[in-house]
């Protein structure tokens, strides 16, 4: 039996691929490498197409004994998803929509699906918790709280059992610096941080420092990517055991502001990093910051990187031996 990843080129998705490996799961991909790597796959078999491809999943289905599916491929980044929603639905709503049909047919009944703390929105209560109001800011959000709205019917009437893991920051790279994180255009504040560090960027700028914290830069709750990887494997084996729809938050329970995180930098690397104030990026909360117990209780799951250093380690060593990414 074989467990297809969707999006498992990507930076999530190809973690999560090498730790299943590692596990000794039989791992298929399906990626359209719009934003994913195919080196990022050390080797694993691609489907190279996307996940509104009817026929293709036929085909997936068919030719192998597909048993979860762990469903990361979408868009992501907040600010294009407010320019351009209706993409956003398309290929995060209307594609996954395609999947869980084809699932259904090809009596695939187990997904574990890659949701976000974008979901929450705003939050009343640090930390937040599952059962706490969702309440999303942007069409990035809305588009993931559809599909997990879509998989609790999808329960219902077909019986699809579902896990959605709502992520925090995902930060860090395999520890061993096979792979890392590679966006072009890089968004996300440790990479970023990093290529400062690395002296392809001038500055960090830091997007707000007015906001209600102990500095002023929003705090948030980092995770390491191969935790977030082990939690998918735990959910996939969760499922097989229990066969029960649910929700967990992934984070470590701990908040680290933007400056915070460029200090951390800057002990990691030993290096010069500046920094600029500039204004808020729309759609930012304060602080965001998970209760991950229910994961720690139901799924065993025990983050191996907690510290905030580690993780910029781990990514550090990537970067520096990876100046232009996946591209050689
Ligand atoms: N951030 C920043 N400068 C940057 C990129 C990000 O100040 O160049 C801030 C951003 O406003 C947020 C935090 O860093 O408060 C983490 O942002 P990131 O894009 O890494 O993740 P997100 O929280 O959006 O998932």
């Amino acid at each position: 039996m074989a467990i297809l990843v969707t999006g498992g080129a990507g930076y999530i998705g190809s973690h999560t691929v090498l730790y299943l490996k590692e596990q000794g799961e039989d791992v298929i991909v399906l990626d359209d490498l719009s934003k994913g790597h195919h080196d990022a796959l050390m080797g694993t078999g691609l489907y190279r197409g996307t996940v509104g491809d009817k026929k293709l999943l036929d085909s997936i289905f068919t030719n192998h004994r597909i048993d979860a599916v762990i469903h990361f491929a979408a868009s992501s980044l907040v600010g294009e998803s407010v320019n351009d929603p209706l993409t956003f639905y398309e290929n995060n709503v209307t594609e996954t929509c395609c999947l869980l049909q084809k699932m259904n047919e090809h009596h695939v009944k187990h997904i574990v699906f890659s949701s976000t703390a974008a979901v929450y929105g705003e939050p009343k209560f640090i930390p937040i918790q599952e059962k706490d109001e969702t309440m999303p800011a942007n069409p990035y959000g809305e588009t993931k709280h559809a599909v997990e709205k879509m998989l609790h019917w999808s329960d219902q009437a077909y019986g699809i059992k579902s896990i959605s893991l709502r992520y925090f920051n995902a930060a860090g790279a395999d520890p061993l610096g096979r792979i890392g994180e590679d966006h072009k255009p890089e968004s996300h504040l440790i990479p970023i941080v990093l290529e400062v560090a690395l002296g392809q960027r001038e500055f960090v700028k830091i997007f707000g420092n007015d906001y209600n914290t102990d500095d002023g830069t929003c705090v948030r709750d980092y995770i390491h990517v191969m935790d977030l990887a082990q939690a998918h494997y735990l959910a996939v084996q969760k499922l097989k055991k229990t066969n029960e729809s649910t929700i967990y938050n992934l984070g470590n329970g701990q908040g680290f502001s933007v400056k915070q995180v460029v200090d951390a930098c800057r002990n990691v690397t030993g290096l010069f990093i500046g920094s600029k104030p500039a204004p808020r990026r729309g759609g930012d909360p304060a602080t965001l910051i998970a209760s991950s117990e229910k994961a720690r209780d139901e799924l065993d799951w025990l983050p191996q990187y907690p510290e905030l250093e580690t993780m910029v380690s781990h990514a550090w060593n990537w970067h520096r031996h990876h100046k232009n990414g996946f591209n050689r």
